[in-house]
């Protein structure tokens, strides 16, 4: 089934002003000014009122924390105070809510665009093995892209570390379940729905032993490695202190200074690290409203790109941002980053190259993120009919500037999921009456 996503108000590709043509799950087609399909199409989109994207990626959440938003046990306390206060709520979940928060947070992302996701789970309570199976059935049903990526805690508070108990893992708990679950879910594939990642918290988070056999199952698997890096001025003054080292340090003697790793944060790296990571081909998912929430600093995108790193965007968990909403994470790193370099070094187009190709980059894709022939048919279409857009100029910066908030049609693989605003599949008001319910658990 061949359809014409015909004569978009206004489309961020090259050479595609009369729009696209997808058939199946992929883009067969650019369609030039003046042209037609070479093909005839079996249908037709009118798509005249439509500002149309690559569907927006976004390279870090933690899902869970949706079920924690504008929560008063963080409030007013710093990174590690929050950190501290809420994992001693959040270590009561099972998986009826985590299944709520997933399905809720998926949803949240489309609604904005978002058509691949990655969610850092990284909370294995008792009770909560089966974590990364229910993301993934979850994914599934919705028809979302996702990489799941299989998350752990494992240096607790009795080991000077400042997790509960309750919520950390052995080591050969962790690299179990990693290789469990990379065996059954994870699809190295063009075209993929489900990959796993392996995501240790972050290189201070667990023993040494869990980042160098991650590293090796990655590679064994094929699959991608994740971890909070470099967040806070804070965290390399403990390494030093436990450990004798930097943190991009710790990380490259386990093997992870290479081209399968995105980090998440990424703002207090030195200039040789900067070098080094930009030469190892690892790539760096900036996280602008988390980062302004806590005050911890504006992540060095200018630096990074020079060097060679990829820069994505991500909202962060709902704890901390506390919206799922990527749109609005463009907006966030457009301001954010004007605030560190100036209003001309930074465009809405630099913003949204982040959170479409460079999210692709640092979930590892060469199939997703751009609106040509041949990748994935994940596409973001957005409407200008609301007055806070009335008398915009240059439509595709409107969207960033003036702050869309909600796609009216998103489609990934080639399937509608979202219509009109609304989500396919989904009863919105029961699912949020269910997610609002389970929350009061989490007081
Ligand atoms: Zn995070």
């Amino acid at each position: 089934m061949r359809i014409w996503i015909k004569d978009p108000f206004a489309i961020l590709a090259d050479g595609a002003e009369r729009g696209l043509v997808v058939d199946g799950s992929q883009i067969v087609e650019c369609v030039p000014r003046g042209g037609s399909p070479s093909v005839a199409a079996d249908a037709t989109f009118d798509a005249t009122r439509h500002v149309v994207l690559p569907g927006l990626v976004n390279a870090h959440h933690h899902f869970y924390q949706t079920l924690t938003r504008a929560h008063p046990a963080g409030e007013g306390k710093d990174l590690i105070g929050w950190l501290v206060a809420m994992e001693r709520v959040w270590d009561r979940m099972t998986p009826e809510a985590l299944r709520l928060a997933v399905r809720l947070a998926l949803v949240e992302c489309l609604l904005s665009g978002c058509t691949t996701t990655a969610d850092h789970h990284n909370l294995f309570p008792p009770g909560l093995d089966g974590a990364v199976d229910i993301e993934v059935e979850e994914a599934t049903a919705l028809g979302v892209r996702m990489t799941v990526t299989r998350g752990s805690m494992g240096i607790s508070e009795k080991d000077g570390g400042l997790q509960p108990d309750s919520i950390v893992q052995s080591a050969d708990a962790i690299l179990a379940d990693s290789e469990r679950v990379l065996t059954r879910y994870h699809d190295p594939e063009r075209g993929a729905m489900i990959r796993i990642a392996l995501a240790p918290c972050s290189p201070l988070a667990v023993p040494q032993r869990v980042l160098s056999d991650s590293a090796a199952l990655a590679e064994a698997y094929d699959a991608r490695l994740h971890c909070h890096l470099c967040q806070s001025p804070d965290e390399d003054v403990y390494a030093m202190q436990a450990f004798g080292k930097r943190s991009v340090d710790l990380l490259d003697d386990a093997g992870w200074l290479c081209p399968r790793t995105w980090v998440a944060h990424g703002i207090h790296f030195n200039e040789d690290e900067i070098v080094r990571l930009g030469h190892m081909g690892v790539a760096v998912c900036h996280l602008p409203a988390a980062d302004m929430a806590f005050g911890v600093g504006i992540c060095p995108t200018k630096e990074l790109e020079a060097a060679g790193v990829a820069v994505g965007l991500g909202v962060d968990g709902s704890a901390s941002n506390d919206s799922s909403n990527v749109m609005e994470a463009v907006r966030h790193a457009l301001m954010l980053q004007r605030l560190r370099y100036g209003h001309a070094a930074i465009s809405p187009y630099d913003a949204l190259r982040w959170a479409t190709e460079g999210g692709a980059r640092c979930l590892g894709r060469d199939d997703i993120g751009r609106i040509a022939p041949g990748f994935e048919a994940d596409l973001a279409l957005y409407r200008l009919d609301e007055p806070r857009f009335s008398g915009a100029h240059d439509p595709v910066a409107a969207l960033v500037r003036c702050g869309a908030h909600r796609a009216d049609r998103v489609m990934v693989a080639g399937r509608w999921r979202v219509i009109d605003g609304r989500p396919e599949g989904v009863d919105l008001d029961a699912l949020r009456a269910k997610h609002a319910a389970a929350a009061k658990a989490f007081l």
